[in-house]
């Protein structure tokens, strides 16, 4: 396919907010495209070239991006840099100006570029390394946008400074591919959550049809989508759920990792499926000595520990080992402790369609446990009261709370999933929302006085799943310490849009869009109805969503959760409705 075709694809879905005409765009370009192209596009499309785990990602610096325009073309530098502040974009900023050189001749140099070599130069770009690099960067670029006309320019350059940004998550592919094919999303979605291979979904299903993505499996190396929790708050609910029969184990307050191995090969993989081994020498040091298999996945949650008294430490402890440079010494002053849950696959056996005992027992059969090197803390319970003093252990032992499983042969590993099979039980305290919301940010208004210049308040979304878009719930301007204001706004500055990202339901208009990309933790003082806010609207109400009363900023960025995995607003539901309902039973008792 000519690159300028897909840029047709490009403008078009641009052009528009609508999700159902942004799906019909996808299909036709999927439809059109061939099998190797497809799956090039469909990273392309999400401005990557790679699924996450390969942790090769598109981000040249845009100042390097505009060394290369000026070698094709002899605009102003000045001038330049002022297009690109004007436009807040560097893709429209010089598609203008190439516009206005090449007046007449669609490209300095003619010629016509496809999709697969845009890509393979880009690909280029980003594994050049060691000396002479940035040199060699530029030159590629300059080399392909020679060959470009003005749109082609915008999109390449978008692309390759990391900001593509076409309001097409993973799921609306998933979701172009089922109508495209005529089947359920489910189909496809089993290939796509063990896997987490966007363009190897997209180029295996246009090879070989929608039987063909059956043959796609687990594979250690690749990062498997992690299974995820429901939460509730009364221990008899819970039990009711469960079918009276569940396994407590204890919530650890960390980060939680996929560990792959291959004999003496470790990789280790984020919640959000990036590899962040690097980070983490001392865990593949203690995973290649203590886990007793050929190869493997498995899933712990990795904790900070006192270096001292071995006690397990807050979540934001855990935060000193987000880095990349001296992690070595990083590893000695903040060392982890694994707590071990899950194995999807030990030497060749897939194990996630099997229930959990026997999951579990594989998992203990390959472990040489110590005290920080072990299978999370677990008890079969079938009685609220039991399930209840466990929790009161959880905390005291500082954890979070407990994640309680089904324990029956239905209780499979659900890639990708969120589902009643785990649920999430935390402390809460009478009518009060002590409970925090993990919350993505879609807008930002700006401050005024102290805080002129910074944001001072943020546009805050919970998650839809239903729909696949982040509605909003509440302003939050409490909690921020001032060197919160400033690393917020430096950290939102790549994501300002300049109108409304399309996965976002808001009336309320902020100063600034903000393409939903991080999640900050939220706590108030409790859940209301709400005339302004889209989470959940109608959902309990008429014309009235949720919100939260007085939000504040708890201090932790929660960098490890992608927006997908904030609270949802189904969440939100349960916990208004769990409120109402202390509140009930509260006056109950006065009474
Ligand atoms: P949340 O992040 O609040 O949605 O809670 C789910 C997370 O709890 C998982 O993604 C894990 O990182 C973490 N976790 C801690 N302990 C466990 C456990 N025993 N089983 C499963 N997940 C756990």
């Amino acid at each position: 396919m000519d690159f300028s075709r897909l840029v047709e694809f490009y403008e078009r879905l641009e052009s528009t907010t609508k999700r159902l005409e942004m799906r019909e765009i996808l299909v036709e370009l999927f439809r059109e495209a061939d099998p190797e192209e497809a799956g090039l596009i469909s990273y392309m499309t999400l401005g990557t070239l790679h699924p996450p785990y390969i942790g090769i990602e598109l981000g040249m610096a845009e100042k390097l991006a505009l060394r290369a325009v000026r070698m094709v073309t002899d605009v102003d530098e000045d001038r330049l840099d002022r297009e690109v502040k004007a436009k807040g974009d560097i893709g429209t900023a010089v598609e203008t100006l190439l516009a206005e050189k090449k007046s007449g001749q669609t490209t300095l140099l003619g010629g016509r570029l496809t999709v697969q070599n845009v890509y393979a130069i880009l690909e280029r770009i980003t594994k050049v390394t060691g000396e002479g690099a940035v040199d060699v960067k530029v030159k590629l670029l300059a080399g392909i946008l020679a060959h470009a006309s003005p749109k082609e320019a915008r999109y390449i350059l978008r692309l390759v400074t990391g900001k593509m940004r076409l309001g097409v998550a993973d799921q609306s592919i998933l979701d172009a591919l089922s109508v495209l094919y005529g089947v359920e999303k489910s189909v496809i979605e089993r290939a796509y959550n063990i896997t987490s291979d966007i363009g190897l979904v997209v180029k295996v299903a246009k090879s070989a049809g929608i039987e063909g993505l059956s043959s796609i499996r687990m594979a250690v190396g690749r990062a498997v989508k992690p299974m995820l929790a429901e939460r509730l708050s009364d221990s008899r609910e819970i039990l009711e759920k469960l079918g009276g029969r569940g396994l407590a184990e204890y919530k650890y307050d960390g980060e939680r990792m996929q560990i792959h191995k291959d004999g003496e090969r470790i990789l280790i993989f984020s919640r959000r499926q990036e590899n962040i081994t690097s980070q983490y020498p001392d865990v593949q040091g203690s995973c290649r000595e203590r886990i007793i298999c050929k190869s493997c996945i498995l899933e712990c949650e990795a904790v900070a520990v006192d270096r001292e008294t071995g006690q397990m430490l807050p979540f934001q402890e855990l935060m000193h080992r987000r880095r990349k440079y001296d992690v070595e010494k990083a590893a000695k002053h903040y060392p982890v402790g694994l707590f071990f849950f899950d194995a999807l696959m030990i030497d060749g056996e897939e194990l996630i369609d099997r229930s959990l005992s026997y999951r579990r027992k594989k998992l203990s059969e390959v472990l040489e446990q110590n005290e920080h090197f072990t299978l999370t803390r677990a008890l079969e319970v079938t009685d609220p009261d039991t399930l209840e003093n466990f929790l009161l252990h959880a905390i005291e032992d500082g954890c979070e709370g407990l994640i309680v499983k089904d324990l029956s042969e239905k209780s499979i590993y659900r890639a990708g999933a969120r589902g009643w099979l785990w649920i999430k039980y935390k402390r809460s305290y009478v009518s009060k929302l002590v409970d925090t919301l993990d919350l993505t940010v879609i807008g930002a208004f700006y401050g005024t006085g102290k805080r002129a210049g910074r944001y001072g308040t943020l546009l805050m979304a919970a998650y839809d799943q239903a729909t696949d878009t982040f509605k909003s719930i509440c302003k939050v301007g409490t909690g921020f310490k001032d060197e919160d204001l400033e690393r917020i706004t430096e950290m939102l500055k790549p994501y300002v849009v300049p109108k409304r990202p399309p996965r976002v339901d808001s009336e309320m208009e902020p100063d600034v869009w903000i393409q939903p990309s991080f999640v900050l933790e939220i706590i108030g003082d409790e859940i209301t109805l709400s005339p302004i806010h889209t989470a959940a609207r109608g959902l309990l109400q008429r014309n009235a969503g949720l919100a939260i009363r007085f939000p504040r900023f708890t201090g932790k960025y929660r960098l490890d959760k992608s927006p997908e995995d904030s609270t949802t607003v189904e969440e939100v539901v349960e916990m208004y409705r769990s409120q109402l309902k202390r509140v009930e039973e509260g006056r109950g008792e006065a009474t």
